[in-house]
């Protein structure tokens, strides 16, 4: 039977929710202040969307969000009307190649995708371009992990050649380049357990010493691990080597339940890259990577999102991820699940959740308003009205 809440606990429910937007301590002076009024609100988080949210943004950062009557908008703040829109976290692209490229960072940027993980790349052309791009928000954030960690003659070498690998050949050199790398800039690590299944050929992996190491070393340092494999059988490594999240959706079959649970069971975080098995190989890639995501799912399992974008030979969606999304659709996520994958989720498999991927107080300001409402079309995260990036406005679509 359902208990009656007490007066007290309405009292103290109400006071609340008023408490973080009265507790805000808007100033009264200082920088310039940014309040979007009156939009939709999707958070990121998951949770039911707010109507005419207000959201107020100083040196970058979110300082209050409120529902309109329990706020008064700073008098000096620069108020943008988005009434009858819907406000986002700005979204991810957690799994991406090339992403040291202006060209590509101003793209995603601009369509909302304020934040993209590149998952390979050769270190000494990363971290110069890094160095080279000018603080502006402009460009999308880029997270990277630089090449990927394999063993002498394993992937991607094998198949695709060597440019963007870093062989290990034993426990100490295995420390030794993890160190380095982490040391040079590398946002995170990319291990390689891929024993060449879908290749058709056995290729040698990272012992589990040297894959847990790395991992350790890793989490030691504040950083997490991504992992590349792409089917079934070297999901054991995955989970033996407790690294963070899975790079590619495996293709060569169906997970079993006891595995998924598994994978469930130890946080492992997923990022399915359908679009690449959609675009590249036999249709029983594409067919086997959405009922494994499927399974996933439906066992709890955590998503988030990433396409792949120019990891392999066929044209990718640059910009908003909608192919991806339209096939996690076919996987039975919902679009409120598509969502956090793509912001929440992602921000974690960034290791940058407690800076992004919500619309809440303290985060950075990264936000997408678009016109029409997502958890009814995604179709409407193409009609951006503004895009906020780093507490700036960086395009504006709303009529004056
Ligand atoms: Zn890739």
């Amino acid at each position: 039977m359902l208990k009656k809440l007490s007066i007290p606990t309405v009292s103290l429910l109400i006071l609340l929710g008023l408490l973080s937007c009265i507790n805000a301590n808007l100033p009264t002076s200082g920088s310039e202040i940014l309040v979007l009024t009156g939009g939709g609100l999707i958070d990121g988080t998951g949770s039911d969307p707010v109507n005419k949210a207000v959201i107020v943004i100083q040196d970058g950062r979110i300082l209050a969000v409120c529902r309109a009557k329990d706020i008064e908008i700073p008098t000096r703040a620069t108020i943008v009307d988005v009434e009858g829109l819907t406000v986002l976290p700005g979204f991810f692209n957690t799994h991406v190649h090339r992403g040291a490229s202006r060209n590509n960072l101003r793209a995603w940027a601009w369509e909302g995708v304020t934040t993209v993980r590149d998952l390979g790349y050769d270190a000494d052309s990363l971290f110069e371009f890094r160095s080279g791009l000018p603080d502006d928000p402009q460009f999308a954030r880029l997270v990277a992990t630089g090449p990927l960690i394999t063993v002498p003659g394993g992937y991607p070498d094998v198949v695709f050649g060597g440019a963007w690998s870093l062989p290990v050949e034993s426990l100490g050199t295995a420390r030794e380049k993890a160190e380095e790398l982490l040391d040079r800039g590398a946002d995170l690590l990319k291990i390689v357990l891929e024993s060449g299944v879908i290749f058709g050929r056995r290729i040698p992996i990272l012992s589990p010493e040297q894959a847990e190491l790395i991992v350790k070393l890793a989490h030691g340092r504040g950083t997490r691990v991504s992992a590349h494999v792409t089917s079934v059988e070297d999901l054991r490594a995955v989970i033996k080597s407790r690294a963070d999240d899975i790079a590619h959706m495996v293709i060569d079959g169906i997970v079993p339940d006891s595995l998924i649970n598994r994978i469930v069971k130890n946080g492992i975080y997923w990022v399915p890259t359908l679009e690449l098995w959609a675009g590249g190989g036999s249709p029983l890639f594409r067919a086997n990577a959405i009922e494994n995501l499927r399974l996933f799912v439906n066992a709890g399992g955590k998503v988030a999102l990433g396409t792949d974008y120019e990891g392999y030979s066929i044209e990718f969606e640059l910009g908003m991820p909608l192919r991806e999304m339209g096939l996690m659709r076919e996987a039975g996520m919902t679009p409120m699940q598509i969502i956090v994958a793509a912001t929440s989720n992602a921000a974690k498999v960034c290791n940058l959740e407690r800076e992004l991927g919500t619309v809440e107080k303290g985060k950075i300001a990264d936000l997408l308003v678009v016109e029409g409402d997502p958890l009814s079309d995604l179709g409407s995260l193409r009609r951006v009205k503004l895009v906020i990036h780093d507490g700036v406005i960086i395009r504006n679509e709303l009529t004056p």
